[in-house]
């Protein structure tokens, strides 16, 4: 039975690779800082580590007896634009140095293939009508903020090992990703949760809030998808970084209509001042579908699959906070 280990198994995105993995036939061992919020992990062993320290992420990747065939590296200090704003020391020390340990000590343990998650943050600020940007378009770099300046760093450094000791790195560079079971509130939380949030709570006829002016474009890719393309990439020859993602451009607008569309409701918004981000961001899915990857939900369909999740969740605890 192969064995792979998932960096950031208590998070949104690790958790569902978890369940992937589970069903592919792995042994899988989950490794976090935290429990996952939301559900019972699907992982074989679940270790609480605090991967910023080097001897966590050797005892990570000490598979006891033989290396991971696989090891998935998702864990991150990150959230929304709004996190990635306020939060712009934490992010590039903490997620730094997750990286340069886990790279580190992934090599020197001999692992054979190592996945690295890095975003379209790494592009620069767009306009909507420009041409897509591929991979190699990265550079020169000129990353909207210090999260895509330190993905790009670790997506670097992970190639450097790569080169000196052999071990196969995947690098996928993740569009948006939206889905059940990821973070809704607290200030960490991404636009589509946020927005089925504050729909489910505003309730049929009512107004919520929307930084900016609604326009700017975005992609948002539902987490099976991207879960499918991470396994193909880990499984494939495609050396580099690989961008995943829809091709579903949509404005902040757009995205609100849908969230209303899936809650049956009539929704109005207000703009109000918020760390909006880039105007838009365009970038080519060709390496990713060159192995014969597909996005299989539009964003109604993943955002049908979301809005249930997230309102029940908000209305229980709003439910909660009242009683
Ligand atoms: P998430 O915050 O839900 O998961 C990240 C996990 O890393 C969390 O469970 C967190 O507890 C864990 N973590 C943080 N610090 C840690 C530490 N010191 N030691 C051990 N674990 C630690 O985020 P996600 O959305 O699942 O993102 C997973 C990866 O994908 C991240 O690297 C993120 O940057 C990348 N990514 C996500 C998106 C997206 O839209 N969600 C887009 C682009 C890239």
């Amino acid at each position: 039975m192969k064995k792979a280990l998932v960096c950031g198994a208590g998070g949104f995105i690790g958790g569902h690779l978890v369940r992937r993995l589970k069903a592919d036939g792995f042994w899988v061992r989950g490794v976090d800082i935290k429990a996952h919020e939301f559900r019972t992990t699907d992982a074989d062993e679940f270790l609480l580590l605090d991967l910023r320290e080097p001897a966590n992420c050797a005892r990570a990747v000490d598979a006891g007896g033989g290396a991971f065939d696989q090891v998935y590296q998702l864990a991150a200090d990150m959230g929304g634009m709004g996190f990635i704003h306020a939060a712009e020391c934490e992010i590039m020390r903490n997620s730094m140095l997750i990286n340069v340990h886990m790279t580190a000590e992934a090599a020197r343990a001999g692992v054979p293939r190592y996945f690295y998650s890095s975003s379209a943050c790494v592009y620069r600020d767009m306009m909507s009508d420009e041409p897509d940007l591929t991979e190699d378009d990265a550079y020169p770099a000129m990353p909207d903020n210090e999260y895509g300046w330190e993905k790009l760093y670790s997506e670097r450094m992970a190639m450097a090992y790569q080169r000196r000791y052999g071990m196969a790195v995947r690098i996928a560079r993740f569009q948006n990703c939206y889905g059940p079971y990821g973070t809704w509130q607290g200030g960490r939380e991404k636009a589509p949760a946020a927005i089925c949030r504050k729909v489910a709570l505003a309730g049929d006829g009512g107004t919520i809030e929307v930084w900016g002016d609604g326009t700017a474009m975005r992609t948002y890719i539902f987490v099976d998808d991207l879960v499918d393309g991470i396994r193909l990439l880990m499984e494939s020859h495609l050396e580099g970084a690989v961008n995943i993602g829809s091709e579903q451009r949509v404005s902040v607008n757009e995205l609100v209509a849908s969230v209303a569309r899936a809650a049956g409701m009539k929704i109005g918004m207000r703009y109000v001042d918020g760390p909006v981000g880039v105007h838009a961001r365009n970038h080519a899915n060709a390496r990713i579908r060159s192995l014969g990857w597909e996005c299989r939900h539009d964003l109604d369909a993943g955002i049908a699959k979301t809005y249930p999740w997230v309102a029940e969740q908000a209305l229980l605890a709003a439910g909660e906070a009242q009683s």
